[in-house]
């Protein structure tokens, strides 16, 4: 009996026992959650470790609003159970921003937001107290000073302020979290920002390692300290707050050097690109050669395709890097499920929070 502890323990996928049985029968189950990218290239700030290269000189791109309004329902009748709106670049951006919510909560999606938190008022008002499951803040500070060094923006206490009074005014505090990633510059704010975050009222912050090219000899040169802080930081752990992730970069650089073959877990979560685009899985969103198709051509068309057969057959995950979070599905899958048999979760009440949200 495998325990769930936490939001972001990757055991929440034996949750959906029904996609991990078809992935054990057909290798392409339907996705549990998708990834929208409502804009990307052009975002208001520049994060210098983004993911997908956006910043503030790029042109904007906006996902096409009726094709994605047309495509809400067919995530719905694929059985996807959840969006997460996320970038690209900061999802806000889109005009239609609050509309794709709305559409998707009535068509029976729940739906979370990854958010830079600087245009925040924008959908609160309209709808964030009664259509979202949560709402995650990228920090990565705690200061204007690191802030700036990481997103290169000045809007750090802007975005402060927002949350706190979006918070004051009667939102639920528990919808609402940060996430930390850890890069070279901004390990002096790690106990400090879950302090800060404590203060506001969130519920919680997440530590992630930001593992770029440039940065991970460094970090693994500072991983006791890294380490010292966030145990640091834990000591903040409530009743209504936690401090979550802190693995350290051993146990990533560790699980990063995969031993297997392929990506079993990859269509587990779906993405959407701002082009409308659905790359085979969460970290090719800006490599065309690894598209399985464009939502123009209907999703139900593409999904499990032969395109999508054919490039899961020439993945090796061994190549994928150390931070992608599939790594920990791939090898707990592979641990856990023997054939078609697949060991059963304890859910511990009161614990998982977003069980439709892996
Ligand atoms: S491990 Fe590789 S193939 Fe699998 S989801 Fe991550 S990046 Fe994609």
């Amino acid at each position: 009996m495998l325990e769930i502890k936490d939001r972001y323990d990757p055991k929440k996928v034996f949750i959906h026992r029904e996609k991990i049985e078809s992935l054990m029968h057909s290798g392409i189950p339907t996705p549990v959650c998708f990834e929208i990218d409502p804009a990307d290239g052009f975002c208001n700030q520049s994060c210098v470790d983004c993911s997908y290269a956006s910043n503030r000189w790029n042109p904007l791109r906006l996902i096409d609003r009726k094709l994605l309004l047309k495509t809400l329902p067919d995530l719905v009748s694929c059985k996807v159970k959840s969006v997460e709106w996320v970038g690209g670049s900061e999802p806000l951006l889109h005009p239609d921003i609050s509309l794709f919510i709305k559409v998707a909560k009535e068509c029976g999606l729940r739906c979370g937001i990854v958010t830079n938190g600087s245009m925040l008022p924008k959908i609160y008002k309209n709808i964030l107290a009664r259509d979202m499951d949560y709402v995650r803040i990228s920090l990565d500070a705690a200061t204007p000073e690191v802030y700036f060094a990481t997103h290169g923006s000045r809007q750090f206490a802007k975005v402060i302020a927002q949350l706190q009074e979006i918070i004051n005014q009667g939102a639920d505090p528990s919808l609402f979290g940060a996430s930390f990633r850890i890069m070279g510059a901004n390990i002096c704010d790690i106990f400090s920002a879950s302090k800060m975050m404590s203060e506001i009222g969130a519920a919680y912050i997440q530590y992630k390692y930001s593992l770029t090219d440039d940065n991970t000899e460094y970090l693994k040169g500072s991983d006791d300290l890294i380490n010292r802080e966030i145990e640091k930081a834990k000591q903040l752990n409530s009743a209504t707050f936690s401090v979550l992730g802190g693995d350290t970069l051993k146990d990533i650089t560790d699980v990063g050097i995969a031993n297997y073959a392929g990506c079993i877990s990859s269509s587990l979560v779906g993405v959407i690109t701002a082009a409308g685009d659905i790359p085979f899985c969460i970290r090719f969103r800006n490599v065309p050669s690894m598209y399985i198709g464009n939502i123009r051509d209907g999703l139900t068309n593409v999904w499990g395709g032969a395109r999508h057969q054919a490039i899961l057959s020439t993945v090796s995950s061994k190549r994928c890097g150390y931070i992608c979070k599939h790594h920990k599905y791939n090898r707990i899958i592979l641990r856990h499920c023997k054939g078609n048999h697949c060991q059963e979760v304890m859910i511990k009440k009161g614990v998982v929070v977003n069980p439709e949200f892996i």
